[in-house]
């Protein structure tokens, strides 16, 4: 079975259309990854096996991936703490969005904007998967923040500023790096 075709916008307003788009963007990216020898699937998307196989029986029933009988390692320490700020501070409220913390940190771990190493059409459509499954997280970044940026930046926080290179945004040498839009 193949994966369904995207939301092209990603900013509809049927959220169970939109969720399935996103995952299937998600699984297409990771999958293309794949087949260019980057790593097994499951690490590619950042959802141990199990976790996986269950994302796909509730979204895309009778789909076959590859890879889901190999070993998983365990995550990189920043990784996992991205992971644990989305779904403790994001107020994520459901098993899909305790998948989507673990698939953002992980995603968040690659070179590029984040919404294209998921393979989203848009850094709107992040933008409205983070209000939909983060919803204390999308509310809490009101000067529209790059999304890894503000991630980090929240962590940042936790650890006393002691991360950034300022204490401040507004004193900052990385300022354009964090704010411009993507
Ligand atoms: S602008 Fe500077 S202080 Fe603000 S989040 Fe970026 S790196 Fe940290």
């Amino acid at each position: 079975m193949p994966l369904p075709k995207p939301d092209p916008g990603g900013v509809g307003t049927d959220r169970p259309v939109l969720d399935q788009s996103d995952f299937a963007c998600i699984l297409a990216h990771a999958l293309a990854e794949r087949d260019r020898g980057l790593g097994t699937l499951p690490d590619r998307v950042g959802l141990a096996p199990a976790d996986l196989a269950r994302l796909v029986a509730r979204w895309f029933p009778g789909l076959d991936l590859p890879d889901l009988d190999l070993p998983f390692p365990e995550p990189p320490e920043a990784q996992k703490q991205l992971a644990l700020l989305l779904t403790w501070r994001g107020g994520a409220a459901s098993e899909d969005a305790r998948w989507l913390a673990c698939i953002l940190a992980r995603r968040s771990m690659e070179g590029n904007h984040l919404w294209e190493d998921l393979g989203l059409p848009s850094r709107t459509a992040l933008g409205a998967l983070i209000r939909r499954h983060f919803p204390r997280l999308h509310a809490a970044n009101t000067r529209n923040m790059r999304w890894k940026k503000f991630f980090y930046r929240q962590i940042c926080a936790d650890a006393g500023f002691s991360l950034c290179l300022a204490p401040s945004c507004g004193e900052c040498a990385e300022y354009r790096e964090c704010f411009a839009p993507d």
